[in-house]
């Protein structure tokens, strides 16, 4: 069976930076640091720091006064910032950097007196982070659908912006459901979609013709593994988000000659090779990886912990090499 892995997959920046922010913020003051929600939407992610002396907390008000506290990569509303500030804590802030670049697009909509229109998914972690961000009304559209039933203060003031791990194609149908609804609106140039979810999507769309079947490794609540998937499917090609190797159904492969492999952008890379390994044992593997583009980007750490912590950390980027010998290994 040939299996072609999408590139780029796995890890962004913005996830690199949060958990090397934890990694440092470990070595440097000491376990146990606590991280406010999930660091990133992994499971396999949040055991290995936990097993490290993270500590996963809901609210601020479970932190100890004086504790090192970590905003995770989806970033926090100022209510979860204020409260934390106000408890004492040891505030570090791993919000990736395109998500602040979001808040502060939205708080200046706001300030120029609009309504600013959220498009995005209730109830995820940045969507509920981005919605505290800002002081004005604000309204959240998660379809064209909604577009429909939006009532805004002043129709000729209004702006958007986006989660920036959505699909680009429906992100795309909504902003022009808004702009034939509202003319005067103003938003991004196109939209807020950071670059590794494009990225992704794209690499996912030039993978799924070629293949029988996608294999999508993140998490469930993961929203850009998710697209991932959706996309796929869209395609024309049966998909499945998997969380890892465990989640692998050997009757999906019936009839199939050729899988497509790629992962989420909180999804380790290590995960995608235990499925490539799990595919090994059920029958033998010609492993390829699609042509695409090369991430380079690094975001900056925080100043306290920049120049401290462990040096360098291991790459899990979707680059690394690929073991493919050990691959058809009994
Ligand atoms: S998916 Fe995009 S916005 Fe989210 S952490 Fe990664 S780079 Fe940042």
């Amino acid at each position: 069976m040939q299996v072609i892995l999408a590139q780029p997959r796995g890890f962004c920046a913005g996830v690199e930076r949060a958990i090397e922010i934890v990694e440092r913020a470990l070595a440097l003051y000491g376990p146990p640091v606590y991280v406010r929600h999930e660091i990133v939407h992994n499971g396999h992610v949040v055991e290995r720091l936990r097993a490290k002396g993270v500590r996963f907390v809901d609210e601020v008000d479970e932190v100890p006064p004086g504790g090192v506290t970590i905003f995770s990569a989806h970033g926090v509303s100022t209510s979860v910032d204020e409260a934390a500030r106000a408890r004492g804590l040891h505030i570090i802030d791993a919000t990736c950097p395109l998500v602040a670049r979001v808040h502060l697009e939205g708080a200046r909509y706001s300030r120029q007196g609009r309504d600013v229109v959220l498009i995005g998914h209730a109830g995820h972690a940045e969507v509920e982070g981005t919605l505290g961000r800002l002081k004005g009304p604000v309204h959240l559209v998660g379809s064209v659908e909604d577009v429909a039933g939006l009532e805004v203060s002043d129709p000729g003031r209004v702006a958007y912006i986006t989660q920036t791990t959505l699909s680009i194609d429906d992100t795309r149908s909504i902003i022009e459901a808004l702009k034939a609804r509202f003319p005067a609106i103003v938003g991004p140039d196109t939209n807020d979609i950071c670059y590794a979810t494009q990225n992704r999507q794209r690499a996912v769309l030039s993978l799924a013709p070629l293949v029988d079947l996608v294999l999508v490794v993140g998490a469930a609540n993961s929203s850009n593994s998710n697209r991932l998937r959706e996309i796929a499917q869209d395609a024309g090609v049966p998909a499945h988000l998997i969380d890892d190797a465990s989640a692998l159904d050997p009757a999906w492969l019936e009839g199939v000659s050729s899988v497509g492999v790629t992962a989420g952008a909180s999804a380790p890379e290590d995960l995608v090779q235990e499925v490539l390994a799990a595919l090994s044992r059920l029958t033998m593997l010609r492993v390829m990886t699609l042509p695409g583009i090369e991430e380079t980007l690094r975001f900056r750490l925080p100043a306290e912990l920049e120049a401290a912590g462990p040096g360098p950390l291991p790459r899990h980027r979707s680059d690394m090499p690929i073991r493919h010998e050990d691959l058809n290994r009994k």
